[in-house]
């Protein structure tokens, strides 16, 4: 540092170690498993790191971990590549940032909807597990991956398999092929109860459901995911020889009618003000979070129409038409790195 000790350091050195620190705590994260600091420390770096960005234009990269999905795929395992990248989600912390996102999504499809169309959202709780595609041929599980790096997943077929869950079959008239979209992630019941098991036999416990989830997902022998019991719910659907449903909602009607578990605490928004809404929902469910038995860290909110989705695109790294309210942090927030003092 300069001669005073304390000089601001230069926004190139500063976009420098954030992406440095932040592509270290995704290692961590996204390959073992760990969170070496809370969530919504890693989502201020984060977030500090895009607005640099933003900023600073000339210092973009296509390989700055704002640009990017998850992490590595690990060797121990053959690799997928999804036909249709699995994408991560921007961000809002607050209704203010939500009514921002909705501004922009008013602004864009302009062209394409009739003067004083308010598109509809529908929002769904954000759980904390793992994003898994299971892809389907004339009704059988063929195959299931992990998001990986969004592009080449990992190949979990034989886990997942284990997932009571997740029919091997599907019910009612299941189209020829269909990828559908979700979440594994451990029950905090079952955390408590496999967290005692294992305590008592002198191993080590499990950090929280997450990694629990994650770690379930990653054995190299099923018997064990099999002991974990993890679960599963649906959100999404991927490429699929199906005709497309004309919303969200009801996508996901048609996906419960398959035979997946589909939550029940979904809920569509429309009328004037569908964001006045979606934040009433959020900040509820932001209070309401423990009475579940199982960890959500926000709300993931869509537009519900699919037509607009087409429409609204993706950036590099996450859908226009959707958007994740993360929850406030309920850890403690201590400084555990020195970037952050420049943040
Ligand atoms: P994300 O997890 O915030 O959002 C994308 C994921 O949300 C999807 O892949 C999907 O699995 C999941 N999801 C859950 N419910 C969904 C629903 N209803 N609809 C659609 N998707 C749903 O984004 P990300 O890029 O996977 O991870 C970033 C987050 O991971 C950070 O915000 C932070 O919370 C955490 N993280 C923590 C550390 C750490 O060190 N603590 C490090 C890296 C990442």
């Amino acid at each position: 540092s300069e001669a005073s000790g304390d000089a601001a350091p230069a926004p190139e050195a500063l976009v420098d170690e954030l992406r440095e620190v932040i592509r270290g705590l995704g290692r961590a994260y996204y390959t073992e498993g760990e969170s070496p600091v809370g969530d919504t420390q890693y989502d201020r770096l984060f977030r500090a790191l895009q607005e640099l960005e933003a900023a600073h234009p000339e210092l973009a990269s296509g390989d700055s971990p704002t640009h990017r999905v998850g992490g590595t795929p690990l060797e121990a395992f053959e690799k997928v590549r999804h036909p249709v990248a699995l994408l991560s989600l921007g961000n809002a912390f607050n209704a203010d940032e939500l009514r921002e996102w909705y501004e922009r999504i008013l602004k864009s499809l302009a062209d394409v909807t009739d003067e004083g169309v308010r598109p509809a959202l529908v929002a769904e709780l954000k759980i904390d597990g793992l994003a898994l595609a299971l892809t389907y041929e004339n009704g059988r599980l063929v195959r299931a991956a992990t998001r990986g790096d969004g592009t080449v997943g990992e190949d979990v077929t034989r886990n997942v398999r284990t997932i009571r869950q997740v029919p091997l079959a599907l019910a009612g008239e299941p189209p020829e092929a269909v990828e559908i979209r979700g979440e594994a992630y451990m029950k905090r019941s079952t955390f408590e109860e496999l967290n005692a098991d294992l305590v008592a036999r002198g191993e080590k416990p499990i950090a929280n459901p997450r990694n629990g989830a994650a770690g379930s997902l990653r054995q190299l022998d099923s018997a064990i995911t099999a002991q974990r019991r993890l679960s599963f719910w649906a959100y999404g659907v991927g490429p699929t020889s199906a005709p497309l449903a004309a919303t969200q909602t009801e996508t996901m009607e048609w996906v419960q009618g398959l035979g997946l578990p589909v939550p029940d605490t979904r809920a569509t928004f429309g009328g004037d003000d569908p964001i006045a809404e979606v934040a009433a929902f959020c900040e509820a469910w932001a209070d309401q979070r423990d009475s579940l038995d199982y960890e959500i860290d926000g709300v993931v909110v869509k537009v519900d129409r699919l037509d607009f989705q087409a429409a609204l695109g993706f950036v590099s790294n996450a859908p226009r038409w959707a958007i994740a309210y993360k929850f406030p942090a309920r850890e403690a927030t201590t400084r555990l790195l020195d970037i952050e003092h420049n943040v």
